[in-house]
């Protein structure tokens, strides 16, 4: 089983943001959402944990002793020494104390930089300091943790690709393991996104420019939008996309059982009173399809060996058929096939949306 946790606060909302957090919230509140949270943590069944993966909003704007309570009830899901466990950290909310604690606590660790320029992260509406961005690296560089990931985002108004390389060349030299580089998508909701524009011309070459530049030091693109130095992907992400369980934790936070996507209520008052989740109940043969384009995003795809292990596999066969299909109504530029292996050619990886919705 892979557990998502879900920390739904944060210091404001950023522009392009429209996922769920409280940005302005009570201490009551959080200690309301860590209790519930906890008991429903040790409240599981017993299950072999894969991983574990502690998400946000914010998870580190929790303080000391509220991350001590969160991970003591963490070590009921009985995570083996070489579990990976992750946790988003926003820089300005981390300290050196919170960073030893998590040292010793998470195996990976993902800063939301987001952007190195003071400017842009104005211009994504984001709250961090130079000072604050700076400080917090230089711990979490000190800090030694086994993996650790920054996040970025491309294609801000006022970036250009000299910018972008510059960013990316800065995530690399800190010696991170790990780079996100997303492109700037303002969500439906965003405080920011009638001003947000994407500039939608370079975006294509920032997003080669993030492949070529992040491989030549040794970090290489494994999904469209994850880039890593071999041997440390996410292997949370990477089990959710090839259709593993998953039980999702706190508001907001989605599950999969194998069938059925759960979607806990993306309210704290809701998911505190015990509304129900929303479940999102598709047909086998939908669901198995949407698995499949899912993990088409990722550099490697699907293998024979792989497809079978997920949730209600078809054959290979039938899944050749598929992309034949899928071809007939695309195009075969964007498929690398072959017996053995199914994967997107990169021109096939940036018409994605396309390609998934003719699958779906
Ligand atoms: S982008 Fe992250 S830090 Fe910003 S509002 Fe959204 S969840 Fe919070």
């Amino acid at each position: 089983m892979n557990y998502y946790i879900h920390i739904p606060f944060c210091n404001g909302k950023c522009g392009y943001c429209a996922f769920y957090s409280e940005g302005c919230f009570t201490p009551q509140m959080v200690e309301m959402w860590l209790d519930k949270c906890c008991r429903k943590i040790t409240g599981l069944p017993p299950a072999e944990c894969e991983t574990i993966y502690i998400g946000g909003g914010t998870p580190t704007i929790l303080t000391l002793p509220q991350l001590e309570r969160l991970f003591d009830a963490v070590s009921a899901l009985r995570p083996a020494a070489e579990t990976e466990i992750s946790i988003e950290a926003n820089p300005e909310t981390l300290t050196e104390e919170k960073i030893s604690f998590l040292r010793e606590h998470v195996n990976r660790i993902s800063i939301g930089v987001q952007s190195f320029s003071e400017n842009l992260r104005r211009t994504l509406g984001r709250k961090c300091s130079q000072t604050a961005l700076e400080n917090a690296l230089k711990l979490v560089k000190k800090a030694r943790f086994p993996h650790w990931n920054i996040d970025l985002i491309y294609a801000i108004p006022g970036q250009t690709p000299e910018m972008w390389q510059s960013e990316l060349q800065q995530a690399a030299n800190l010696g991170c393991d790990h780079v996100s580089c997303y492109n700037l998508t303002p969500e439906e909701g965003a405080r920011l996104a009638a001003e947000l524009i994407p500039d939608e011309e370079n975006s294509v070459i920032m997003w080669e420019l993030a492949q070529n530049t992040l491989s030549s030091y040794g970090i290489k693109r494994y999904e469209i939008s994850n880039y890593a130095r071999p041997g440390s992907e996410c292997h949370h992400n990477c089990n959710v996309w090839q259709g593993g369980l998953l039980t999702g934790i706190g508001p907001a936070a989605a599950g999969f059982d194998g069938r059925r996507r759960i979607i806990q209520p993306d309210s704290l008052t809701e998911w505190l009173n015990d509304a129900p989740p929303f479940i999102d109940e598709i047909s086998v043969e939908e669901r198995r399809n949407e698995i499949f384009a899912v993990n088409l995003r990722t550099v490697d795809g699907w293998t024979p060996e792989k497809w079978e292990k997920v949730p209600n596999a078809d054959s290979w066969e039938e899944r050749q058929r598929i992309i034949r299909e899928t071809i007939a109504q695309t195009s075969e530029k964007f498929f690398d096939i072959s017996p053995e292996r199914i994967t997107l050619s990169p021109d096939g990886s940036l018409f994605w949306n396309t390609i998934a919705e003719s699958m779906i």
